[in-house]
């Protein structure tokens, strides 16, 4: 083996896994003309296409590939997220937001969750969201694009909805500009080298084969290469998220947009409301064991705002994540790589750490075992930290007397998770990694929002006098007040862009 370098990699599937896959590649390697990326994807099969909420991450990586985000949110009719608005997971008409900016300001050197925690105990704090713009910007339904702060950091953070249809007809035209070569067949059945086991090609309709010197695996749910044909396994973490179905259905939009996601709680699971420009999402993430596919559909057309404008469409999932990413020259992204329910929108940002991760430790034509388990290591890692998160809002719930719910706070949690909860309650702190994606002021939204105050708060918080606090509080919450009548609402500040 005289270069030892990738010479041919294909990408199986052209989902928004696919597509992102291509277009990080080809950007991280297209120039160097050794490479070749092929996606291979079958338009009769198509694409899940209900990925349509994302987090931060999402314009970083956009600016990596120089997407100018004004012609991205044009042609993806997309609308700008702040924050999650979770209704009714405290219990009836409870209502509260897990925004992606910070909350409140420090004062003499205190941080502001210890100041808050003291101003709770005395009766004397309003909730946490009265103290965040992100959140008071997107209760009102207005949107500015953030300034930076003297360190050259934005005020908040904000992300995209989008029309998970139009991002991968977007993604595919900028990846075929830049080199990638497409086919659009269905691959029949995959072969492998009959020492190693490594996958040699793709047999597609018609009998063509596709050779290649490593595949990334972006065929959905199935893992036609990962799990058919590696058998690599999957790891379920049904016993702490048992919602097993979704449905979906868009409808027309009747309200401006909000510039968040709506999260309802409801009898056995949650109804998700992505605003897009032309259109909402809707979706019933639900569990069998308590609702049936008609209840779960009939609850949700109930529950549109507008009239529906597609058939619903019914999703199986299994929650859990693929053993391995990585298992001999497969790669696997996006929903075969695993699924962990849109609660948080962690998918689409999940492929895109992964797709750095194999970047970061790009393989050459030469087996490295230790390459592929250190990736495999991390992954998981930062998989059970999201998933973490997203059990969080489960076992804190407070539909007392609800089947479903009474048996989501009863679950006995994963270890790293109650130890969480446990750290939090007594001394107001949290375990997060430099890398985790959630960090403080993430868990300290949902705490607050499920009503989990911290025994303990800093004792420097008590140097300051509680009147002096008091007027501090009130001008936070002031100069946030000005901040959001100043800004255009969100339908606005789309129109005029
Ligand atoms: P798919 O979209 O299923 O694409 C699979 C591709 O493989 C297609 O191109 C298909 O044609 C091709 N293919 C399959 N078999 C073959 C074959 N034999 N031959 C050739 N081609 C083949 N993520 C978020 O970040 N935010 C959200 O709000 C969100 N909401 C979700 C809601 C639900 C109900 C579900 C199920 C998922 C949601 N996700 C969300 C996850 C998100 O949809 C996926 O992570 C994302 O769309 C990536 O999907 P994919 O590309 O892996 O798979």
């Amino acid at each position: 083996m005289d270069d030892p370098r990738l010479q041919s990699i294909i990408v199986a599937g052209g989902g928004t896994a696919g597509w992102m896959a291509a277009a990080s590649l080809v950007r991280k390697f297209g120039s160097n003309r050794h490479t070749r990326i092929t996606v291979v994807e079958s338009s009769q099969i198509g694409t899940i296409g209900v990925g349509e909420a994302t987090v931060p991450a999402i314009r970083p990586w956009l600016e990596s590939l120089k997407i100018n985000e004004i012609d991205f949110i044009k042609r993806c009719n997309a609308t700008f997220k702040l924050a999650i608005g979770f209704d009714g997971w405290a219990g009836e008409g409870s209502h509260f937001f897990h925004p992606f900016a910070e909350h409140g300001l420090p004062m003499s050197g205190v941080p502001f969750q210890h100041l808050w925690t003291r101003m709770h105990q005395a009766g004397k704090a309003s909730s946490i969201d009265a103290y965040c713009l992100g959140s008071q910007l997107a209760s009102n339904n207005r949107f500015a694009l953030p300034r930076k702060d003297e360190r050259g950091e934005l005020l908040f953070n904000y992300a995209y909805h989008f029309d998970a249809a139009l991002v991968a007809a977007y993604l595919k035209s900028w990846s075929m500009t830049h080199g990638v070569r497409h086919i659009d067949a269905r691959i029949d059945t995959v072969e492998q080298n009959s020492e190693t086991g490594d996958v040699t090609g793709l047999v597609l309709e018609g009998g063509r084969v596709l050779t290649g010197d490593f595949f990334i695996d972006c065929t959905g749910f199935q893992g036609l290469l990962i799990e058919k044909t590696l058998k690599t396994g999957y790891d379920t973490w049904s016993q702490w998220l048992p919602c097993d179905r979704a449905v979906a259905i868009p409808c027309e939009s009747r309200q401006e947009p909000a510039p968040y996601t709506r999260s309802m709680a409801c009898e056995a699971g949650w109804q998700w409301r992505i605003p897009l420009q032309h259109r909402v999402g809707n979706g019933y993430v639900y569990c069998s064991d308590y609702l049936s596919d008609d209840r779960a559909m009939t609850d949700l057309m109930r529950n549109l705002e507008g009239p529906a404008i597609a058939e619903p469409r019914l999703i199986p999932f299994v929650t859990g994540m693929r053993r391995n990413i990585w298992t001999r020259n497969v790669f696997a992204l996006g929903l075969a790589s695993g699924f962990l329910e849109p609660l948080e929108s962690t998918s689409i940002y999940l492929v895109q750490t992964s797709i750095q991760s194999l970047i970061n430790n790009f393989p050459t034509r030469r087996d490295n075992p230790h390459l592929r388990d250190e990736v495999n290591r991390r992954n998981r890692e930062h998989q059970e930290h999201l998933r973490d998160f997203i059990i969080l809002h489960y076992a804190l719930n407070k539909r007392v007397g609800q089947p479903f719910w009474d048996r989501c706070r009863a679950m006995s949690l994963p270890d790293s998770l109650a130890a969480q909860i446990e750290l939090f309650r007594h001394t107001g702190r949290i375990q997060a990694g430099a890398n985790d994606f959630f960090r403080y002021s993430s868990w300290l939204a949902m705490f607050a929002g499920f009503g989990v105050v911290p025994e303990y708060y800093h004792p420097s918080a008590d140097d300051i006098a509680l009147a002096d606090l008091e007027r501090e509080f009130e001008g936070m919450k002031g100069g946030i007040d000005t901040a959001v009548e100043g800004a255009l609402s969100h339908q606005d500040f789309i129109a005029r862009n």
